[in-house]
């Protein structure tokens, strides 16, 4: 019995203060695969002209410095964070998810996954688990990381569906179930009017993406109305493509 209490606290215990104080990445201009000196100090990730590889910026925990790191050390950066934040439990949690995702990944794929890859593969098990517990606010907020990823790895036709797709459950009124005793209960229907809402974020970038695509407004009503049926049908929504469609023109005067 002992060496099980013993071990539970072996595992579970958290790198305490001091464990962030570490020093980690440069402070200076020069490139941390290459030592080359740069022409300026980058304020965000930069490809080194010299080798070809990624330099990222970052703050470092122990003392607030920018500091330069190589892709391989962003995980450790990440984990000091963590302690220094005293959310180290969670980091493991996440960091575990990840490692056994990309393991499932690389046999499916027969290949190496890509950290895209990954987050993508994760956030559409995320998917699978809102709705399955009927948290609608949820699966909205999931669908919009998603959009944001694709975005952010200029898959802008992609993210593009699935932005138009946030606002189609938006203006749909999602909820979340209540829960009581961790059981969820039904108070709220799944959607309903009083929560349909247009957020500017996701007009915003909408019209961004848009304007990444040089696409017209008919092409945009023909792509809105066809996913939005295809996701009515799936979620069971209450309101139709065409009249969403109508609500938004009206906001956005498209
Ligand atoms: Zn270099």
């Amino acid at each position: 019995m002992f060496k099980f209490i013993k071990r539970i606290f072996s595992k579970s215990s958290t790198p305490n203060e001091s464990n962030y104080m570490v020093d980690i990445g440069s402070t200076e201009k020069i490139c941390p695969y290459c030592s080359v000196l740069l022409t300026k100090f980058p304020g965000r990730k930069t490809k080194c002209k010299a080798c070809q590889n990624y330099i990222y910026v970052r703050t470092r925990p122990s003392d607030m410095q920018r500091i330069l790191v190589k892709e391989d050390e962003l995980v450790r950066v990440e984990e000091l964070w963590a302690i220094k934040n005293g959310t180290y439990e969670d980091f493991l949690y996440k960091r575990k998810k990840y490692d056994h995702e990309k393991e499932l990944l690389r046999v499916k794929l027969n290949r190496d996954p890509t950290d895209v890859d990954i987050q993508l593969s994760l956030l559409q098990k995320e998917l699978l688990v809102h709705s399955e517990n009927d948290d609608w606010g949820l699966y909205r907020n999931a669908k919009m990381h998603i959009a944001k990823l694709l975005f952010k790895n200029k898959k802008y036709e992609a993210a593009l569906k699935e932005y138009l797709e946030v606002q189609f459950i938006d203006l749909n009124g999602p909820n979340n179930a209540l829960r009581i005793n961790d059981a969820p209960s039904k108070v709220l229907p799944s959607f309903s009017k009083d929560s349909a809402m247009i957020a500017p974020g996701v007009v915003y970038e909408i019209e961004r993406t848009i304007k990444k695509l040089n696409r017209d407004i008919e092409s945009i009503k023909d792509e809105f109305i066809s996913c939005s049926e295809v996701l009515r049908k799936e979620l069971k929504l209450p309101l139709s493509a065409r009249a969403a469609w109508e609500k938004l023109r009206k906001h956005c005067e498209w």
